[in-house]
């Protein structure tokens, strides 16, 4: 057993309507409640974060994510005011696997009110190509939405950054989709790794690669990014 290695903690927010638009399989939070925590609370507890690390001059990166309206990243003003005010930083990054579908012309209108709001990232993940995608995501032409909001967020000089999943479904689909991904654009970060060890994702224990996989797929990306460069098995 290796002991913990950690070097930050992230608090996020998910406001009173923060249901996501759909409940992918491998979610990580699980299953989404209606109610939500009171908002001061979560201020409350970050600030008694931010004041114990200086307090005892820790290093540990402390970040804070609000999403709020349907999981829809809503840039609050007030909320923004108050993670500032704590320390941390202005949300220059959003996620957009919570989104509901939209056509290319209302992602563009959301690209633009969130420049317009000082953010300069977008992140998707993706569980495999096309239909695979989908199948993890529980919603037909989530895979779409995604590439649409990559390939238009790079037109507007926007940093994109991508997560894929390695199962046993798509591991033989990561080239491939690299290749479409690469013709977007080049990504300020792209991590391969397999779904966290949370929530919905514990039910997908069948699809998870196995010690064999995992050495061939490493030993074939010696030169690309794999994250967390340590991948080490319950057996290990
Ligand atoms: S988009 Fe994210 S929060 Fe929503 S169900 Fe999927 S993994 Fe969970």
């Amino acid at each position: 057993m290796h002991p913990p290695n950690f070097n930050g903690i992230y608090f996020t927010y998910r406001g009173a309507e923060g249901r996501c638009a759909h409940l992918c399989r491998y979610c990580s939070i699980g299953a989404m409640r209606d109610s939500a925590p009171d908002f001061d609370r979560y201020a409350k507890l970050v600030s008694r974060v931010y004041d114990w690390a200086r307090e005892y001059r820790h290093k540990y990166e402390i970040g804070t994510a609000l999403m709020d309206r349907n999981y829809e990243p809503h840039l609050d003003d007030e909320k923004e005011m108050l993670t500032t005010r704590l320390g941390g930083e202005k949300n220059k990054g959003v996620t957009t696997g919570g989104l509901r579908l939209r056509t290319d012309g209302e992602l563009s209108e959301l690209l633009d009110y969130w420049i317009g709001r000082g953010v300069n990232t977008i992140h998707s993940s993706f569980g495999g190509i096309g239909d695979t995608h989908d199948y993890y995501n529980r919603r037909v032409g989530d895979y779409l939405q995604l590439m649409s909001l990559q390939r238009l967020a790079s037109i507007k000089r926007m940093n994109i950054g991508q997560s894929i999943f390695v199962t046993k479904r798509t591991i033989f689909q990561i080239d491939r989709l690299e290749e479409v991904l690469n013709d977007i654009g080049s990504p300020i970060y792209r991590n391969i790794y397999p779904f966290g060890f949370l929530g919905l994702a514990k039910n997908l224990e069948i699809e998870r690669i196995e010690e064999p996989e995992r050495e061939a797929l490493l030993s074939a990306r010696k030169n690309t990014l794999l994250r967390p460069d340590t991948w080490i098995s319950e057996r290990e």
